[in-house]
């Protein structure tokens, strides 16, 4: 047994969360009502609580696995009129941009062909930690440390470290745990608009060769838009005057959702691909984006995180409330079981679709509107591709 096993076993909390991006929250919440002693803590400032917060141009896509993961964690009714449906999603390969405004082929899904209201809901980051946060003020059994960065991880004396510290992840790193990740060379632009029509609650997701631009529908006539593209023209973009960098937006959302204004001050995030070797280490488990970075086309990567902390919750609190060791090799290898399989299929999957889209050689542009047009014919395809793609 080692140093940092040692402390662990005989130390208190039981959990401590290393990182308070909206998987760590959510974990912390979902940890919560157990009584399992959680220590949270996370090196960014503190945040207001969700009546003082203003939503920014960060917002997430979130499915309905996800809205019953935020249900649990206590926090979907203080969301919900912060967030926005998706009841319907359109796909548009626009490939030929700017050349030919002709030449897009658009698929459309609506969610009640699945019998659903909604495919899911698009949220404020900023909302969704904000809420959480004031959840977790309720219970006494956690502790949230804000402005703190953790270094020394033997030190916590928990019985468990779950690394939720995000894409360069510490914990990962001093559990021994390796990683695979290569740089896509691009990045996404993020930014609120208004528009002069409405999104109809429909996001619709451009595919063009710099990547995918994606109008994501907020609430009153608003929509946050994840602009990608090479990172060289991301960084030409950003450097516009405001009023062309307006024009090249508009010319990007086809007009869609008629004349645009932009409401906020436009971030940049560079795209790349981070997948950990393994989700788990000794007396140390990984979630979100510590153990899974992908592309936002198809808006599925917190998605994943969510499905990560919901199941790694389960496993803990089946343990602590029958005695056993939160941290120990049974508890570990019952959560790296559970999501490897969903996380390894999810990154390639998404890895694959960002290379496919991004790729502009004829025979693939041919291959991909071929393939989306097959996806207009009624049938267990296009049902597979919007439970799945779609909806999960
Ligand atoms: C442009 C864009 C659009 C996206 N759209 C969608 C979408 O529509 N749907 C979807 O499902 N996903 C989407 N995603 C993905 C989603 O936004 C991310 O997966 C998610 O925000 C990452 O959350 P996280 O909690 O894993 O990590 P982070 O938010 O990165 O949080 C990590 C936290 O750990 C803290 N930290 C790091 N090291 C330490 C330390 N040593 N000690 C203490 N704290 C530490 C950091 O300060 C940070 O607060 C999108 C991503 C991008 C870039």
């Amino acid at each position: 047994m080692n140093k940092f096993d040692t402390a662990c076993r005989t130390g208190k909390p039981d959990i401590a969360i290393i990182g308070g991006g909206p998987a760590g929250f959510t974990l912390a919440a979902l940890l919560a009502p157990a009584g399992i002693r959680v220590l949270l803590a996370d090196s960014s400032g503190s945040t207001p609580s969700l009546k003082n917060v203003t939503p920014d141009g960060r917002t997430a896509a979130l499915m309905g696995g996800s809205i019953d993961t935020l249900t649990a964690a206590g926090v979907w009714p203080l969301l919900e009129s912060y967030a926005s449906p998706l009841r319907r999603m359109a796909v548009v390969d626009d490939s030929r941009f700017p050349a030919n405004p002709d030449a897009m082929i658009e698929q459309g899904f609506a969610a009640h062909e699945l019998g659903r209201d909604a495919f899911g809901w698009n949220m404020s980051l900023t909302a969704m930690r904000a809420a959480l946060n004031d959840v977790l003020k309720t219970h006494k059994n956690v502790t949230v440390r804000f402005d703190t960065t953790v270094t020394d991880f033997a030190s916590l004396g928990a019985s468990l470290i779950v690394g939720c510290d995000g894409r360069d992840s510490k914990v990962r790193d001093f559990a021994g745990i390796g990683v695979k990740r290569h740089a896509y060379g691009q990045s996404a632009i993020t930014c609120l608009i208004r528009h002069s029509q409405p999104h109809l609650d429909t996001s619709t997701e451009f595919h063009r060769p710099g990547g995918p631009f994606t109008i994501v529908p907020c609430r009153n006539d608003t929509s946050a838009i994840v602009w990608v593209e090479k990172t060289d023209d991301a960084q030409r973009f950003l450097k516009l005057p405001k009023p062309r960098f307006v024009e090249e937006l508009q010319s990007r959302t086809r007009d869609y959702v008629g004349t645009i204004e932009l409401i906020s001050s436009p971030a940049c995030w560079p795209l790349e691909y981070v997948r950990s070797t393994k989700l788990t280490g000794p007396r140390v488990a990984l979630a979100a984006e510590a153990a899974h970075v992908i592309s936002p086309i198809g808006a599925q990567g917190l998605n994943l995180s969510l499905r990560d902390v919901s199941t790694l919750a389960g496993i803990i609190i089946q343990a602590f409330e029958i005695g056993l060791d939160v941290g120990s090799a049974t508890v570990l290898d019952r959560y790296e079981k559970a999501r490897t399989p969903d996380v390894a299929s999810r990154s390639f999957a998404i890895d694959f679709m960002n290379q496919a889209v991004a790729n502009d050689k004829n025979a693939v542009r041919a291959l991909r509107r071929l393939a989306l047009r097959a996806l207009s014919l009624p049938g267990p395809w296009r049902q597979l591709v919007m439970k799945k793609g779609l909806a999960a």
